[in-house]
């Protein structure tokens, strides 16, 4: 059965993109592919809004994610964490044998500047992970204040994930002093997964140099000397940047700002449809996130249920909560192609048997 996926990643990838992934392999040492990586780079550059190179890896977010952490923590680095996912990155952080600090906030709650200023002035860090787009509840933190926090400490290199946020809205690199930053092929890029992106500064590939343990697969250094012949270190994901260079061709056609309103506007819909049945914004308002929306379920609806009949009968899924949020919230993603119509085409889906699963 093929349905259509409204959970916040993957999500729906188009008959169109589907196809680019069918393009004729090419070998990775080729001039074809190199004419390849020469389209995709500027424009990926374009989109992360920087000067520096972004490096193309075969490997989901989380490779990306590690690999930052093992490329430019030396101290110790600071994991900021407020839901699954970057709570997640402490464990990884240590996992990867790193002298790791936790910074943590409520579930629901945005990264707050100023407890991270009191944290980092500690001296303990020489690097920080941040998540922009808190998948888990739907938070969106406020990235203008807190970069503006990181960048007074000189030494500490910043990773920031925007994996679930990217090109949903504008997210200035460059502009807010970003090192390093991440997003992921199967989220607002609505490409099929297992391609990620890394983007990093002169300063985090000095750091890079000096730093020891950095592996092989994730090594910035290794991923800088291959781009610089528009190459990868190794066997990439070739069908994928097929679909990616198709995507990019999408967003270039639509416009930039008109991709930007669309997804203020599909996120707008949802929110307001769930506030007109009651529903509660699981985050504070002014942090719900653009690329998805996280609802308390407080009109206690059998979830599960729901999602079985809305699959089987509209083939549409959308998500009944992640973690210990299982149930107790849901989430609606309106990332990627999605439209108005679309998305109230999925709300209406719901509508037709909602009331029937209100306990
Ligand atoms: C989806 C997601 C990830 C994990 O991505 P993978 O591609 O599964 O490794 C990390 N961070 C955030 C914020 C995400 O939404």
């Amino acid at each position: 059965m093929s349905y259509k996926l409204f959970i916040p990643g993957p999500i729906a990838v188009s008959e169109k993109t589907y196809k680019a992934m069918t393009t004729p392999i090419v070998g990775h040492r080729s001039k074809d592919f190199t004419a390849i990586i020469d389209n995709v780079e500027p424009r990926m550059q374009k989109l992360f809004y920087t000067q520096d190179p972004v490096y193309l890896s075969t490997s989901s977010s989380w490779g990306v994610m590690e690999g930052a952490v093992r490329n430019v923590c030396n101290k110790g680095v600071l994991n900021v964490g407020n839901g699954s996912f970057s709570d997640k990155w402490y464990d990884v952080s240590k996992r990867c044998g790193k002298n790791a600090g936790f910074l943590s906030f409520e579930w629901g709650k945005p990264i707050d500047p100023e407890a991270l200023e009191k944290e980092l002035s500690t001296n303990k860090y020489d690097s920080v992970t941040l998540i922009h787009n808190e998948t888990s509840t739907g938070t969106m933190s406020n990235l203008q204040e807190v970069m503006a926090v990181v960048r007074k400490f000189e030494d500490v290199i910043s990773i920031v994930d925007t994996v679930s946020s990217f090109s949903a809205l504008p997210i200035k690199k460059d502009e807010l002093g970003i090192d390093i930053m991440i997003t992921g092929s199967q989220k607002a890029l609505a490409c099929p997964p297992g391609l990620s992106f890394i983007s990093a500064s002169k300063r985090a590939h000095d750091r890079a140099e000096k730093t020891e343990g950095r592996g092989y697969y994730f090594d910035l250094i290794e991923f800088r000397k291959n781009m610089e012949k528009s190459m990868t270190p190794s066997t990439p994901v070739i069908p994928l940047i097929n679909a990616l260079r198709s995507k990019l061709d999408d967003i270039d056609a639509e416009g930039l700002e008109a991709r930007y309103a669309r997804h203020a506007l599909n996120n707008k819909i949802v929110r307001e449809w769930g506030y007109g049945h009651g529903f509660k914004l699981f985050p504070e308002e002014k942090y719900g996130s653009v690329s998805l929306n996280c609802f308390e379920n407080t009109l206690d609806v059998d979830l599960p249920a729901l999602l079985a009949e809305l699959k089987e009968r509209f083939h549409m899924v959308f998500d009944g909560g992640y973690g210990k949020l299982k149930g107790k919230t849901f989430r609606i993603s309106n990332m990627g192609d999605e439209t108005p119509d679309t998305m109230r085409e999925l709300l209406n889906n719901i509508d037709a048997i909602l009331p029937q699963y209100i306990k």
